[in-house]
C-alpha cells in the first residue's frame, strides 16, 4: 500500500514528507493505522546527525498510537480493531530480562531493530526498488506502520489516541522512572531536574507514589508553573546554587530520590549531589551528548548515595503501559495539558523548530 511518511533523507536536513510503499505484515507482525504521534527529542537528535548509530533513508517517529488494521500469520497478542500504543522497547515476555522484575530491557529483537530492520532482517518500507529502513522499530511519522506484535501495547479504547501516543515514549519514561525504576515510596522527598514532558511525568509519578515533597527545577518559569500543576510542592530556578537550595528544603540532607531529565551532564552531577546522604537514589533519565561523561566525587557514593539509569522508565511496555493509561482515564494524570501543539504530518519540521525553541511540551501529529 501507499502511505504518506516523513523520511529522513540526509542528516541535518529537513525531513521530506512523501508517498512511500508499505508491504503487508509477515508472520508475527501487525499493520497499524496511526491516528496520532508525538514528536520527541530522539527524532530530532537522529535527524540532526548527532546520533552515531543513525541511518538514512529512514521513516522517523516512535511516539505513535493507532488502531490495528491487519495481522500477519500466528499473531495472537492483538487483533484488528484493537487500539494500540507503539513500543520502541518491546516486551517478548519470555527472554531472561522479560522474566526478571528488575528490568524492561527485552533482548528479543534488539540487534535487527538497531539496524533499522524488522526481526526477520528485512524491511517493509520502500519506494520503487529502494528499501527504506525502519526507525526504533516503529517509524510512526507515517499514516501506517508494520511492527512486531511484541512491540504493541493494547490499551483501553476509551482513551483518546492523541493523548495515548505520549505514553509511547516521553510520558511513560517519566512516570515509570519514579514508579518502576526507583520505586519512590509514600512520604519520600523527591527532586526533579528538567520539566519537559519526561520531567513532568516524573513529577506526576512521584505524586501518584505518595511523595510528600516534590521539588521541581527548571530554567523557565512557565515550565515551573506546569510542574506545580502536575504535583510539585516546591519549584526552583536552575543554577549553581540549586543543590544547596534542595538541601535547605529537605532538612539539610538532600532528597530521598532525585531524577535528571535534561540530558545535561552538569545537571546530572547536581542530581547526584542533591540526593540524600545515606540512601539517596539519583536516577538519570536524560540522554547525554555523544562522548560526554558524568563526573561524580566518589565520597558522595561512599556516604550512601546511589546512582541508577532508566530507559523508557523501566516500563515493561505491553503489560504496564496499559496500566498507566488506565490511571489517566481514572483522572490521576492530566495528559491534555501536556499536548501543546496539534499539527499535520506535513508540518513535522515545524515541530522540530518548536522543540528547539522550547515552545510547549509536546507537539502531536494528527493523521485523521
Ligand atoms: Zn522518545
Ligand atoms: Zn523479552
Amino acid at each position: 500500500m501507499k502511505i504518506r511518511a516523513a523520511v529522513l533523507e540526509e542528516f541535518g536536513k529537513p525531513l521530506v514528507v512523501q508517498d512511500v510503499d508499505l508491504a503487508g505484515p509477515k508472520s508475527g507482525e501487525v499493520l497499524v493505522r496511526l491516528h496520532a504521534c508525538g514528536v520527541c527529542h530522539t527524532d530530532l537528535y537522529t535527524a540532526s546527525g548527532a546520533d552515531p548509530t543513525g541511518y538514512a533513508p529512514a521513516v522517523l517517529g516512535h511516539e505513535g498510537a493507532g488502531v490495528v488494521e491487519a495481522v500477519g500469520e500466528g499473531v495472537t497478542l492483538v487483533r484488528p480493531g484493537d487500539h494500540v500504543v507503539t513500543l520502541f522497547a518491546p516486551e517478548c515476555g519470555t527472554c531472561l530480562h522479560c522474566l526478571s522484575p528488575r528490568t524492561n530491557r527485552c533482548l528479543a529483537i534488539r540487534d535487527e531493530q538497531g539496524q533499522g530492520h524488522l526481526p526477520d532482517g528485512t524491511v517493509r518500507l520502500s519506494r520503487g526498488s529502494e528499501p527504506i529502513r525502519h526507525f526504533m522499530g516503529t517509524s510512526t511519522f507515517a499514516e501506517a506502520t508494520v511492527m512486531p506484535e511484541i512491540a504493541l501495547a493494547k490499551i483501553d479504547p476509551a482513551a483518546s489516541l492523541a493523548g495515548a501516543c505520549i505514553f509511547a515514549c516521553g510520558l511513560s519514561t517519566g512516570l515509570g522512572a519514579t514508579m518502576y525504576t526507583s520505586q519512590v515510596e509514600r512520604g519520600a522527598t523527591v527532586a526533579v531536574f528538567g520539566c519537559g514532558l519526561v520531567g513532568l511525568g516524573a513529577i506526576a509519578g512521584a505524586r501518584l507514589q505518595g511523595a510528600e515533597r516534590i521539588i521541581a527545577v527548571d530554567l523557565a518559569e512557565g515550565r515551573l508553573a506546569m510542574a506545580r500543576a502536575h504535583g510539585a510542592t516546591d519549584t526552583l530556578l536552575g543554577g549553581p546554587d540549586v543543590v544547596q537550595a534542595i538541601r535547605d528544603l529537605t532538612g539539610g540532607y538532600g532528597a530521598d530520590y532525585t531524577f535528571e531529565a535534561t540530558g545535561n551532564v552538569h545537571v546530572m552531577r547536581q542530581a547526584v549531589e542533591a540526593a540524600r546522604e545515606a540512601w539517596g537514589l539519583a536516577t538519570m533519565i536524560g540522554v547525554a551528548g555523544k562522548g560526554e561523561t558524568l563526573d561524580i566525587v566518589p565520597r558522595y557514593l561512599i556516604t550512601g548515595r546511589r546512582v541508577a539509569g532508566s530507559s523508557f522508565g523501566g516500563v515493561k511496555g505491553r503489560t504496564q503501559v496499559p496500566l498507566l493509561v488506565d490511571r489517566w482515564l481514572a483522572g490521576e494524570i492530566d495528559v491534555e495539558s501536556l499536548l501543546s501543539h496539534h499539527i499535520r504530518l506535513d508540518d513535522v519540521n515545524h515541530a522540530f523548530d518548536l522543540m528547539e525553541a522550547q515552545d510547549g511540551i509536546r507537539s502531536i501529529i494528527h493523521f485523521d
